[in-house]
């Protein structure tokens, strides 16, 4: 009997994957709290590897809590209400004075200029005092030291724009005691170790901020959507961080660590029936408070294949000491059946862009990528080609080199042997996705999550297989529309 699932079991064998997951069954249902539980069963794997994921990434935080979204990822690690409490009963109020007082704290500061510093001050060491007495009565890191005492090992978790994603990895007869703490992650109602977190926070967003990398991502993102949640930075501005309060922590924990906006997935030796009683037993209690939140869509570009190329191009200064070329276009959301042809056509295009940017006699550029950004939820996402140019001199001539590409690209026709390359690219690398518990649990979760069905990732394989050269002429003349193409240059000395 399976406790709490409302929805049949849908189990499909996972086609053109690699031998030691040739085996695999893939089950979906659904509790009757709305939780997603995607199982994905690999007799004769040696890991077992656990992923839940959240729609809880920084496109849902309110306007002016940017950060909000990875700060909670954080702080959910040091266990919520008891979990991670040497004694909660002495620790629970402690946390609520503290919350109060960093809010009115929080809220004179807003003040700017006219802010009462005195007061502040005094705010200051009141609230060093409290959080050093709460400090002693919790347990650092309270939830990952208790997935680390159920057998689980590599504990880790990431935010993008319209999700985040726990993932860890379980030894044998480890299920149960892991969905059980990561229950608790779930419906816990209390966070702590904010201001720890917040610091650690601003630290990672500094170390962002110095690779121009990142810098090209988030430019080609603020450009893509402009005025919509993704298009704001994915890891939020400093100042807006040193203005959160652990208030508006849990605001944003209660409203989205819901089980109607969550999907548990479980990959490895273990059966569909056994993995769904283990999540039910663990999360069917748990009630759901309110429906998912939704992400705005954005209409798809319209294409205009007789557009003239657009001067639009933003230039960047600094960071580092590099000089970069980014160009980039929209892709559709996950559900788009244009997507393989659009994943098949960025491999074309970096082949391509290799030998004309990173390779032969004089090479303009010294690294290159072509990949997907903020990809799959209901605003779609970004294909972002990026490369560091060896010399600044040579920027215009490196970005006039893929401006050039773009267009034969639009124009067709990609050749047989060129086409086969790219879709055995693909292909790969989604097998080697499919082919390791712990990346297919997190994918698994992510696709459930954005698409609704898990399936929709093991289908890709065969999708891309069929792509043909009308399929990929047809997405250049759609997707790489020079008037909606970005384009951006970064130069050294930021
Ligand atoms: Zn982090």
């Amino acid at each position: 009997m399976l406790l709490g699932l409302s929805a049949a079991l849908a189990a499909t064998p996972l086609l053109a994957v690699p031998p030691q997951v040739r085996e695999a069954r893939l089950a979906e249902a659904r509790l009757d709290n709305g939780l997603r539980v995607v199982v994905g069963s690999i007799p004769g794997s040696q890991e077992v590897a656990l992923a839940v994921a959240y729609g809880a990434g920084s496109a849902f935080e309110e306007d002016g809590r940017g950060g909000l979204a990875h700060l909670v990822e954080h702080l959910s690690f040091h266990g919520t209400g008891e979990l991670g409490s040497r004694d909660w009963s002495r620790e629970a109020p402690l946390l609520a004075e503290i919350e109060e007082l960093a809010e009115a704290s929080v809220g004179e500061a807003r003040k700017g200029e006219e802010a009462d510093f005195a007061a502040l001050a005094a705010d200051r060491r009141r609230l060093a005092e409290l959080v050093a007495r709460q400090r002693a009565l919790a347990i650092p890191q309270g939830l990952r030291l208790a997935l680390t005492e159920c057998g689980a090992s590599r504990h880790t978790a990431s935010t993008a724009r319209d999700f985040v994603v726990y993932q860890t990895l379980l030894a044998p007869g480890a299920l149960e005691c892991a969905l059980a703490v990561e229950a608790r992650r779930m419906e816990g109602r209390s966070l702590r170790g904010f201001f720890d977190e917040q610091g650690e926070v601003l630290a990672e967003l500094a170390e962002h901020a110095r690779d121009p990398a990142v810098a090209l991502v988030e430019a080609a993102a603020r450009e893509t959507w402009p005025g919509h949640p993704y298009g704001r930075g994915n890891w939020g501005e400093a100042r807006q961080i040193r203005l959160l309060t652990p208030g508006d922590a849990e605001a944003f924990y209660r409203r989205l660590y819901d089980p109607a906006n969550a999907v548990v997935a479980v990959v490895g030796d273990v059966g569909a029936e056994e993995a769904l009683r283990a999540v039910g037993a663990a999360f069917a209690a748990i009630a759901a408070a309110a429906p998912p939140p939704r992400i705005a869509a954005v209409p798809p570009a319209a294409g205009n294949p007789t557009a003239a190329p657009t001067d639009r191009l933003v230039s960047l200064a600094g960071p580092g000491d590099g000089a970069w070329i980014g160009v980039g276009w929209r892709w559709p959301p996950r559900r788009s059946p244009d997507l393989p042809a659009l994943r098949v056509l960025s491999a074309v295009l970096e082949a391509r862009l290799r030998g004309a940017l990173a390779d032969g006699p004089s090479p303009l550029a010294a690294e290159l990528d072509v990949q997907e950004w903020a990809a799959g939820g209901a605003a779609g996402g970004l294909t972002l080609i990026r490369a560091r140019v060896r010399r600044a001199a040579d920027l215009a001539a490196a970005l006039s080199v893929v401006d050039r590409q773009l267009a034969d690209l639009r124009r067709g026709p990609v050749a047989g042997a060129e086409l086969e390359a790219a879709r055995r690219r693909t292909v790969g690398g989604v097998q080697r996705v499919l082919g390791q518990p712990a990346l297919l649990a997190r994918e698994l979760a992510v696709f459930a999550l954005q698409t609704g069905r898990g399936e929709s990732l093991t289908d890709l394989p065969g999708l891309l297989s069929s792509v043909d050269a009308g399929d990929v002429e047809r997405a250049a003349r759609l997707y790489l529309d020079p008037a909606q193409l970005i384009r951006i240059q970064l130069l050294p000395g930021g």
